[in-house]
């Protein structure tokens, strides 16, 4: 049976037709704007991901073929740490200094995909005290939920003792930090590290992009959180832009892409020049 498949680059929108699905491979390979992010061990699953649409159907959908046992590949880490932070902000406009008043991580087991541990503390703005109306209705943070709650520097202290308590980085462990995007890492806590004057420490100057990694496994960019749930067919919890809850939609798309047997890497270090 021929199938057509569509690329999932916006820019791109070219239609192939191929005899089999095994030349869904070759079709994703012609595609060349993530190619550079294309590993040959993950063609396989890219290849899973193709949208097919055959004649019958004028509804293109996943093809959800779930990797085989042997060809899934051995992963580089035992933990990802999901980190989401929210900030202080405004309609239309930056405050400046930005300050994070959420910090939620949750440590996830790459080896089974499921909670290992959560850390969540809201943290009171010190500079510019005043939560705005716009940031309460975007990310559900009330000025009396950060009134009595510690400044950053605390909190980034009781942080890296957890980092230690829960055996992230010691002990044989490998983690790795997952964002949704580079703000969180190449942005917000350089910002915050510079207003507080304290350092950032080594393990949190490389992570996971999961965009960047979605855009790998699959060859689609996606626009978000919500963007790559719905390309997974998974339902988004909770309220989008709470720092907690974006942290648990995260863990649920890694999940995800750990059981289709996508092998994770590191996509995005620090890089001095962008702070
Ligand atoms: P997110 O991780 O997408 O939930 O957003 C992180 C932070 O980026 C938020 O806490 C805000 O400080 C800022 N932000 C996100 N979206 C907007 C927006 N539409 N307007 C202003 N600031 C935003
Ligand atoms: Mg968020």
């Amino acid at each position: 049976m021929d199938s057509t498949l569509q690329c999932h680059h916006a820019e791109c929108k070219v239609k192939y037709t191929v005899k089999m699905l095994s030349n869904v491979e070759v079709v994703l390979r012609w595609c060349t704007r993530n190619y550079h992010h294309w590993k040959r061990k993950n063609l396989a699953f890219a290849s899973s991901y193709a949208t097919l649409a055959d004649s019958s159907s004028p509804n293109t959908f996943w093809f959800n073929r779930s990797i085989m046992k042997h060809e899934k590949q051995q992963q580089k880490y035992d933990s990802f740490l999901v980190l989401d932070f929210e900030a202080t902000c405004e309609r239309g406009r930056a405050i400046e200094p930005q300050e994070i008043i959420e910090f939620p991580c949750i440590k996830i087991n790459v080896h089974t995909g499921e909670i290992d541990d959560i850390f969540h503390q809201y943290i009171k703005p010190k500079l510019i005290p005043i939560i705005t109306p716009f940031c309460t209705e975007l990310t559900g943070i009330m000025q009396e939920m950060v009134n009595n709650e510690p400044y950053f520097e605390e909190t980034f202290f009781q942080f890296q003792e957890w980092l230690e308590e829960t055996k992230c980085f010691n002990s044989g462990n490998r983690s790795i930090f997952v964002t949704s995007g580079d703000w969180d890492l190449q942005v917000m806590l350089p910002k915050q590290c510079q207003l507080s004057n304290m350092d950032i420490p080594f393990e949190m100057k490389q992570w996971i992009n999961i965009k960047k990694a979605f855009a790998a496994a699959t060859g689609y960019f996606p626009r978000g959180i919500i963007d790559m749930l719905t390309k997974l067919q998974l339902s988004h919890q909770g309220r989008l832009h709470s720092g907690i809850d974006d942290c648990h939609n995260i863990a649920t798309i890694l999940k995800a892409l750990i059981g289709r047997g996508f092998v994770f890497e590191e996509t995005s270090h620090l890089k001095l020049n962008k702070i």
